[in-house]
Order: structure tokens, then sequence, then C-alpha cells
């Protein structure tokens, strides 16, 4: 018996959800959301792949890299409850844990072997419907196996059923413009946008309450500016493409 196991990274993400706020809180409810699975190292190699394509769902095991120098404590407050009632962190998928392995069913939309001159080959799932952060670092990936995985009559306890998303999403007049801009390259950047703020991505204990402030948030290289108008609307004030640091004028 060890009391340790070393894990290897098999893949990077390359996500739309750049930073923390506003990425939903589990897969499969912001279906406008795509990203890319890069397998690494030795695992990148398409014999590891061979076959998945048959299946429409993948299990992603990866890693909180984002949160994990944080550590874990024993009880944890889930959002779900309004973020002011403590339970076990087992009995939640906070991304505090001991071990800080997060798990997602995300949807497999292609596979494709990218050949580039020098760097050889690259090995890409094309997924979608994910919740995970740009960079999160992937140790394992299974076919989703519906027979097995799908569980009838299972209890969901505090978290039966999805959570409510009852905000309309209304676009300013230069957020259009943004949009209609950078429809060629980003076609579901508005229903994105329009999914993931209809769950209202602020505090927990916010949820159904108005205020005046005005939020930021990034998604690709946008930066997206709204704020609540009524508590069950929410108007997208701006939407503003990110000029790379790296060509900053000196
Ligand atoms: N489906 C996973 C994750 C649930 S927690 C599971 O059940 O294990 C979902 C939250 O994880 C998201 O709201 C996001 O803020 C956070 N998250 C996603 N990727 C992350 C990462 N690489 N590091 C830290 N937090 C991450």
């Amino acid at each position: 018996m060890t009391d340790s196991v070393n894990l290897n990274i098999i893949g990077t993400i390359d996500s739309p959800y750049k930073e923390k706020f506003a990425i939903p809180r589990q897969p499969g409810i912001v279906t406008a959301a795509q990203g890319q699975l890069r397998l690494t190292g030795s695992a990148n190699n398409a014999e590891l792949v061979r076959g998945l394509e048959q299946f429409s769902h993948i299990w992603l095991l990866f890693i909180f890299h984002g949160t994990q120098a944080q550590g874990w404590k024993p009880l944890v407050r889930p959002p779900r409850l309004g973020g002011n009632k403590k339970l076990g962190v087992l009995a939640t998928r906070s991304t505090f844990r001991p071990n800080p392995i997060g798990m997602s069913v995300v949807k497999l939309d292609r596979i494709e072997q990218r050949f580039s001159g020098q760097q050889g080959s690259q090995v890409i799932l094309h997924i979608s419907e994910l919740d995970l952060l740009d960079g999160t670092p992937i140790v394992d990936i299974k076919p989703y196996v519906p027979y097995a995985d799908i569980v009838e009559n299972a209890h969901g306890g505090y978290a039966q059923e999805q959570p409510s998303s009852n905000i309309d999403v209304i676009f300013s007049n230069a957020a259009r413009l943004t949009l209609a801009d950078n429809i060629g390259h980003y076609p579901r950047l508005q229903s994105l946008i329009e999914q993931v703020l209809s769950q209202d991505p602020r505090p927990a204990y916010k949820k159904n309450s108005l205020d005046d402030r005005i939020y930021g948030m990034t998604l690709y290289d946008f930066n997206i500016n709204w704020q609540m108008t009524t508590i069950a609307t929410l108007n997208v004030i701006a939407i503003e493409k990110i000029i790379s640091m790296t060509k900053s004028i000196k």
C-alpha cells in the first residue's frame, strides 16, 4: 500500500473560459461552449483515441489547477444552497477537495490529427458543453457509456434539478455591432454570452436580487460588461476585443 500516486498529464484544454468567474457550475448547461483538448507528451498519439470517435460523449478527469494552490477544508458552502450552509466537501462538487480532481461529461464533436511541418502531429479532440477553465490539465479520458453511466431514478439530494435560468439577456447597440463584426470567427459568441449570463453568474447570495454594479467577464478574447436592469433582465453593455499584450507599444 502506498499513500500517494503520481499522475501524468495527458492533455490540455483550450476553453473560451479564461477566468473562473461565470463558468457554468456543471457541463451540459451551456451548450454553445466549444473547446479543444490537445493530447500532450507521449499521449499525443492517435492510437490512444482509436475508436473513441464512436462515442457522442466522453468523461474528462482533470486537475482543478486554478484553485489547487488554495488547498481544501472538510466543510464547504455550496452555491446551490445560497452559499450560507456548510456541507462536507465530499458531499459537493466543490473545486477545493483533498485531491484537486474534477470530472465532467462533455460532448465529443470530432477528433482531428493535425500535421504541421516542424512540430510533427497534434491530436485534437473537439469538444463542447464544457465547464472547464482554459489550460485545465487532463489526467484521463473515458468514453461515456450510457447503459452504465445513466442511473434511472437516482436521487440528486440538494441538487436534484438543473438550476433555473430565467434571466433575459439583452444587448446594447454597441454590443450588437461587436458581435456582428466578429461573427465570422465567433459564430456562437452571442449564444455563448446569452447562455452564460442567463445562469446569473453573480455570487450565490445575489440570486433573485437587483444590484447596480457593472460586472465584467472574459470569454475567448473579449471583455464583456453587463449589468442587471430588472430582477429578471440583464443588459450586455459592451463587448470589447482584447488587444494582445505582446504587441503593446513602447
Ligand atoms: N464538473 C466538474 C466541475 C464542477 S465545479 C466536477 O463535478 O468535478 C465547476 C466549477 O469548476 C466551474 O464553475 C469552474 O469555476 C471551476 N473550474 C473549472 N475548471 C477549473 C480549473 N481548471 N481549476 C479550477 N476551477 C475550475
